[in-house]
């Protein structure tokens, strides 16, 4: 036992303290505080950062994390210190004065691209994004390493280990193989089934998607499943995980598939070890590899025919007058129709990637050129039309309708479609080395939740991408597999040769 180490741990049990009441607020901002809270309660929760930011850069942390590094410590505790000391590096790197008024812009910053998007005018939130933009422009810059690119450093921030060129490599292979295939299904101008259009129950849903959430393996007494306007996964600690959905009337698809996609990122969380699920390795390794967990049980698993096989008669059955006529094979066909749309969240797929690469590209703009923000409503527009041949109406269905930049959070996106071609990776070994089909037509997908634990989840943040890959699938990463995927998969189910 280091003495050294386990002072280190005081304080940073106190920052995950900290760490872990902030993510409380926020979710209870988005799902119980009432809206009056919003002023006052973001006087509390800046206090609290704050705080989570004095502790981490104190110095006696910077000391202590000196002294362990000289230690002969267990792999976890120098997993830890290694941990602080990447954060410390991009913490410390900004002044505090800078990081208080980055902390204040991102709250208004959101609030006026809510605004924005509700009136549909840009112009009130083209002002933060341009100070937005700037801002992590600069941070980024004080962390820019030699040979790395600005956009790299933020990149590197979400999927540690990819750079722009391994971006450039993978959107390149994606495009060239999934656009002429999107235009092809384009083409034969298939309607929407008609069983997704229909009316169904919202309580029947919402019982529905309960049940689906444990069928898939989300503990309900580790987790809570609440309503958002855009579904997302939270954590505590491994013991408190939650998620929210959104239900419509019209799209009973879309809740299924919300609780599908957020019940892999509430699974990551709740099968991460114990003895590390409250320290800071204990965090999901990147987002590339959260992304890769959802979006494996969502699109691989459950918009799989195996996985329907023993549960379609469960949803024919509550859903009797909408679907009695709707074979297995019909609806599983419904629940993979792909079609050019404007909403990245409702995107299918096939096209999602595509809806990514435009954001990245601009992106890449906005770090690595000089634009005016007023200029990017149109450069998005014009994107949609060239890879996906539509174009928005309104600009709440065009550059306002993520969150994303208005916090601050650029190259977060292209971490979606890397999880989206890092779980077709895990599915071709699982399909090659596991017996996965049955396991899904039988039902047991306890067997798809262990091999999981076993592999990825416990580890939490202790190894990188790269080493569970090596580990689990004895490969690095490939998008190969991504792209053969999409094209056996759909070439499959529109008849194309
Ligand atoms: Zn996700």
């Amino acid at each position: 036992m280091s003495k050294n180490y386990d002072e280190l741990k005081t304080y940073l049990d106190r920052y995950q303290a900290i760490r872990a009441a902030l993510t409380l607020f926020s979710f209870d901002s988005d799902t119980y505080a009432p809206d009056d809270a919003f002023e006052m309660t973001t006087q509390i929760t800046t206090i609290l950062s704050k705080e989570a930011f004095d502790i981490l850069t104190s110095p006696s942390v910077k000391a202590l994390v000196k002294q362990c590094k000289t230690e002969n410590l267990q792999p976890i505790e120098s997993k830890n210190v290694l941990e602080v000391e990447k954060r410390l590096e991009q913490l410390s790197s900004i002044p505090a004065d800078e990081y208080r008024a980055s902390q204040i812009l991102e709250k208004r910053s959101q609030a006026a691209w809510l605004e924005a998007k509700k009136k549909g005018d840009f112009s009130i939130f083209a002002p933060y994004l341009k100070e937005m933009i700037e801002t992590q422009k600069r941070f980024a810059s004080y962390r820019q390493k030699p040979g790395q690119s600005l956009y790299e450093v933020v990149l590197d921030d979400y999927e540690p280990g990819m750079t722009e060129a391994s971006y450039d490599d993978f959107f390149g292979q994606v495009k060239e193989g999934i656009v002429p295939l999107i235009h092809k299904i384009s083409a034969l101008h298939k309607e929407r089934p008609n069983f997704l259009k229909l009316s169904y129950d919202l309580n029947q849903q919402k019982q529905f998607n309960e049940w689906l959430a444990s069928y898939i393996g989300f503990d309900l007494k580790r987790g809570k499943i609440s309503e958002t306007e855009h579904p997302y996964t939270t954590s505590l600690h491994n013991h408190d995980v939650r998620f929210t959905n959104h239900y419509y009337e019209n799209q009973m698809d879309s809740a299924i598939f919300s609780t599908i996609h957020e019940g892999g990122h509430g699974i990551y969380e709740q099968q991460v070890d114990d003895t590390i699920s409250l320290t800071l390795a204990g965090g999901a390794i990147s987002s590339g590899m959260h992304e890769s967990q959802s979006r494996f049980m969502e699109n691989c698993i459950g918009r799989s025919k195996d996985f329907w096989e023993p549960i379609y008669p469960k949803l024919q059955n509550l859903f009797s007058k909408q679907l009695n006529e709707v074979s297995l094979d019909d609806f599983v066909k419904g629940i993979n129709d792909a079609r050019c749309s404007l909403i990245r969240t409702e995107a299918d797929e096939l096209t999602y990637p595509l809806h990514i690469l435009i954001r990245y590209e601009l992106e890449k703009k906005m770090f690595e050129e000089e634009i005016d923000v007023n200029d990017l409503p149109k450069l998005w527009d014009d994107l949609y039309e060239k890879y996906l041949g539509i174009r928005p109406d309104h600009i709440s269905q065009g550059i306002l309708q993520d969150i994303h930049w208005s916090s601050g959070m650029f190259g977060y996106f292209p971490t979606y479609a890397l999880g989206s071609a890092i779980a077709c990776q895990i599915y071709h070994y699982l399909m090659e080395n596991e017996p996965l089909t049955s396991w899904l037509k039988n039902g047991e997908l306890h067997h798809l939740t262990a091999w999981l634990k076993e592999h990825i989840h416990r580890f939490g943040g202790t190894k990188s991408t790269a080493e569970i890959l090596k580990d689990a699938l004895n490969e690095n990463f490939e998008p190969k597999y991504y792209v053969d995927y999409l094209v056996k998969k759909y070439s499959a189910l529109y008849d194309l040769e």
